[in-house]
């Protein structure tokens, strides 16, 4: 007995493999969705969505290409068998994309992902073959239809790594898709094409019951692309929207991160300012050293500490020696010259870490030595003395040839009712005992002592006195 003649229509089949491919695409892009998705819900509804994509997908390129075959003999459908190749395609779609969507996707899984794609689109075609109702009946040629099988496992297989290789592909990101997209469609199509040349149809006579059965005719034919094409438009859509709301969030997100990187350096940099101002405010602009004004804020603080503690302070109170005549023979320039260096050999001098050396003014400077009694004091004025004298900074109009300076030095033991200008005073005096001494050379203030304070305590407060620290 012949086999029953079997023509196709090529305007279907086209149909059929452009369809598969488009859900391939359209499901993929759904699937792409799932694993940026911020919540399990919306894990559900892409998976839901990408596997109603690819399962409708699969199942109407299976109708259309079957509505594609010309038989002479009417064929019906068998509506459960129908329905449930429909829900195979959707569930083996379902098991792939989640097999394929995991964070980690390695051979194994998309080897896996193959087979099981695989398995669902022959199972959803060979249960969609059993649909079928008419009086020809369907022989098969068992290699074929392993055949068949064989490739569209092997082409899912590649489809799938194709679709995982769109996390790595940047710009790119939509060309690998489409390509993901059509070589899945491919082996959707090929494999129902490769399974229709396996099968013959014979004239028979067995019957059927027409019950439950459905004709699909011209109106099927549209309803099942109207429906597959809705199906891909909707999803397509929501995947399209979504990836634009995501990556739209994400530029917003990266614009936030780098405004707020941008403040960050702002405010470093208005801290930086800040702090170089708050430095620039305390130093005396050509020796480097501190200014006068620090001088009388930290004297000060020092200077109640050692009230607190019963500590000595001592204060170091130098004049460069002749400086009027050193500018007047070696010029203004020079002169400042000169003052550099002097700041630059006190500095040397007085290495304490809680020493502070400022510029009093002109060519007068300061040493405040906390906790320092007079002898400490005197040796390190003795010290920076005999350091500007080494320093042999050239002064011709000096007996010695080169710049000298005169210190005055004081420490107390500071009380209550003492005064801090009192002691800046007496400092001062000492410089100028110094100086009337015949300059280049240091002296201790002579101060009155404890024993008169106790004699004269209704002047105490009016008086301040000064005693020395032995
Ligand atoms: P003495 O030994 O008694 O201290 O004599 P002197 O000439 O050093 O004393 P006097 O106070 O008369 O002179 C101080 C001079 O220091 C006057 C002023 O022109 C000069 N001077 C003050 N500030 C500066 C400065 O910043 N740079 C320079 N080059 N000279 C200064
Ligand atoms: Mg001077
Ligand atoms: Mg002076």
């Amino acid at each position: 007995m012949n086999a029953l003649p079997l023509s196709y229509s090529y305007r279907l089949v086209a149909i059929s493999v452009v369809l598969s491919m488009t859900a391939s695409y359209a499901a993929f892009g759904l699937a792409d969705r799932m694993r940026v998705a911020k919540t399990r819900m919306h894990r559900f509804f892409w998976l839901s969505g990408g596997s109603m994509a690819m399962g409708i997908g699969i199942w109407s390129m299976h109708y259309l290409g079957m509505l594609a075959v010309k038989l002479p003999v009417q064929v019906d459908y068998y509506i459960p068998t129908v329905v449930l190749s429909l829900v195979l395609a959707i569930a083996a779609s379902a098991v792939t994309l989640t097999v394929v969507s995991a964070e980690d996707v390695g051979w194994k899984q998309q080897g896996i992902g193959g087979l099981l794609m695989g398995a669902g689109i022959g199972g959803m075609h060979y249960i969609g073959m059993a649909a079928m109702r008419s009086s020809a009946m369907p022989m098969y040629s068992t290699p074929v239809v392993v055949l068949s099988i064989g490739v569209a496992v092997v082409f899912s297989a590649l489809a799938l790594h194709m679709a995982t290789l769109v996390r790595g592909a940047g710009e790119r990101v939509e060309t690998v898709r489409v390509g993901a997209g059509a070589l899945m469609g491919l082996a959707i199509a090929s494999m129902h094409y490769i399974a229709m040349s396996a099968v013959h149809f014979m004239p028979g006579s067995l019957g059927y019951s027409p019950a439950h059965t459905v004709h699909i005719d011209e109106l099927g034919q549209i309803g099942v692309s109207v429906t597959a094409a809705l199906v891909l438009f909707v999803a397509l859509f929501s995947a399209n929207l979504d990836r634009r709301l995501y990556y739209r969030l994400r530029k917003a997100h990266a614009e936030l991160a780098k405004s707020q990187s941008a403040l960050v350096l702002s405010q470093r940099a208005l801290k930086d300012a800040n702090a170089m101002l708050r430095e620039l405010s305390v130093r005396d602009g050509l020796t480097g050293l501190y200014n006068r004004r620090h001088f009388d804020e930290r004297f000060q603080v020092e200077w109640s500490r050692a009230v607190r503690n019963h500590q000595p302070i001592a204060l170091i109170m130098l004049d460069v020696d002749r400086f009027k005549l050193l500018n007047d023979r070696h010029g203004h320039q020079y002169g400042d010259e000169c003052l550099r260096e002097v700041a630059r050999v006190l500095t040397e001098q007085s290495a304490r870490g809680e020493d502070l050396v400022a510029r009093f003014g002109g060519e007068e400077f300061v040493v405040l030595l906390p906790g320092c009694a007079l002898p400490g004091a005197v040796a390190i004025a003795e010290g920076i003395r005999q350091g500007i004298l080494n320093a042999k900074i050239v002064h011709d109009a000096s007996p010695l040839g080169c710049a000298t300076i005169s210190a005055g030095v004081t420490s107390w033991i500071p009380e209550q009712d003492d005064l801090l200008d009192t002691m800046l005073r007496s400092t001062d005096e000492a410089m100028y005992a110094a100086k009337q001494a015949g300059r280049n050379q240091v002296r201790a203030a002579t101060s009155t002592p404890p024993a008169d304070r106790k004699r004269l305590p209704q002047r105490a407060s009016q008086v301040p006195r000064k005693r020395p620290i032995a």
